[in-house]
C-alpha cells in the first residue's frame, strides 16, 4: 500500500488536491510511460499498454478522473514540461547572484518565481557542485524526480541498475556516462523520495563571461541536473 500511495503523489509533486486530481496526474503519467515502451499500438497492445487501459478505463467509468483531464495533462508533459525549464534556473542561477542565493535557500520558491506553468510543491532542494564535491541524484526504491523541472525521467532514471550501482559505486556510474571526476573530488549520492526532490546545479562552463541566459541554457543538459552528466562546453554549441 506505501508504494502505490508513494507511485499516486510521485508525478505531480506541488499538487495535493485529493485522490481524484492525484489518480488523473498518476494515469496521465503513467499513459506517457506506457507510450514510450510501445509505438506499435496498431498491431500489438503491450501488457503495460493493457494495463494503463484498463486503469484508466475503470477510473473514469468510476468518476475518478475525466479523459478529458487526462489528455491535458499528457499534453502538459509532452509540450510545456521538462528540462527546458530547469536550464532556465540553471542558467540564471549562474547569471544572477540574488536569485542564485534564493535558489539554494528555497529552491521552489525560485523556481516559482520565475512564472512556470505549473506551481512546483515546497520539495525542491538545490544542490551545488563545485571542485570540490560532485552532486548524483537517484531514488533507491523507486523513481522519485524533480518533475515539475525537468519533466519526465529518462528510462535508465528508473533502472535497477542505476538506482543499486550509484549509491555503491557513483565513480562507476560516471565512468559508464563518460564522466570522469579529479580523485579528490567527493561525490555525494542523494537519495530522492516523494516529499523531496534534488535539482544539481552544475558549475558554470569557463569561456562563457559575458553570455546571455539564453546562450548558458544551451549548455545545460538533463543529465547534468541529475548529476550524470557535465554541462556542455562553448566549442559543443558554437
Ligand atoms: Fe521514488
Amino acid at each position: 500500500m506505501r508504494a502505490i500511495k508513494r507511485s499516486l503523489s510521485d508525478p505531480i509533486g506541488a499538487c495535493s488536491s485529493g485522490f481524484r486530481l492525484d489518480a488523473a496526474y498518476f494515469v496521465g503519467y503513467i499513459s506517457l510511460m506506457a507510450h514510450d515502451h510501445d509505438h506499435d499500438e496498431a498491431s500489438h497492445l503491450s501488457e503495460m499498454d493493457l494495463r494503463v487501459r484498463a486503469l484508466e478505463t475503470i477510473l473514469v467509468e468510476k468518476g475518478y478522473i475525466e479523459s478529458a483531464a487526462l489528455d491535458r495533462i499528457i499534453e502538459l508533459y509532452e509540450t510545456k514540461i521538462g528540462p527546458h525549464i530547469g536550464a532556465q534556473v540553471i542558467a540564471k542561477a549562474w547569471s544572477d547572484p540574488a536569485f542564485r542565493q534564493l535558489l539554494f535557500e528555497d529552491a521552489s520558491k525560485a523556481v516559482n518565481a520565475l512564472g512556470q506553468e505549473r506551481r512546483i510543491g515546497e520539495h525542491l532542494i538545490a544542490i551545488e557542485n563545485t571542485p570540490q564535491v560532485h552532486n548524483m541524484v537517484v531514488c533507491t526504491l523507486c523513481s522519485c524526480y524533480p518533475t515539475d523541472v525537468l519533466g519526465l525521467p529518462p528510462m535508465w532514471y528508473k533502472s535497477f541498475a542505476y538506482r543499486s550501482k550509484t549509491v555503491k559505486e557513483p565513480r562507476a556510474v560516471l565512468a559508464a556516462f563518460g564522466i570522469t571526476l579529479p580523485a579528490e573530488t567527493e561525490i555525494r549520492v542523494w537519495d530522492s523520495t516523494a516529499e523531496t526532490r534534488y535539482l544539481v546545479v552544475p558549475m558554470r562552463p569557463a569561456g562563457t563571461d559575458g553570455w546571455s541566459e539564453a546562450q548558458l541554457a544551451t549548455l545545460i543538459t538533463r543529465d547534468c541536473m541529475i548529476g550524470a552528466g557535465l554541462p556542455k562546453k562553448p566549442n559543443e554549441v558554437a
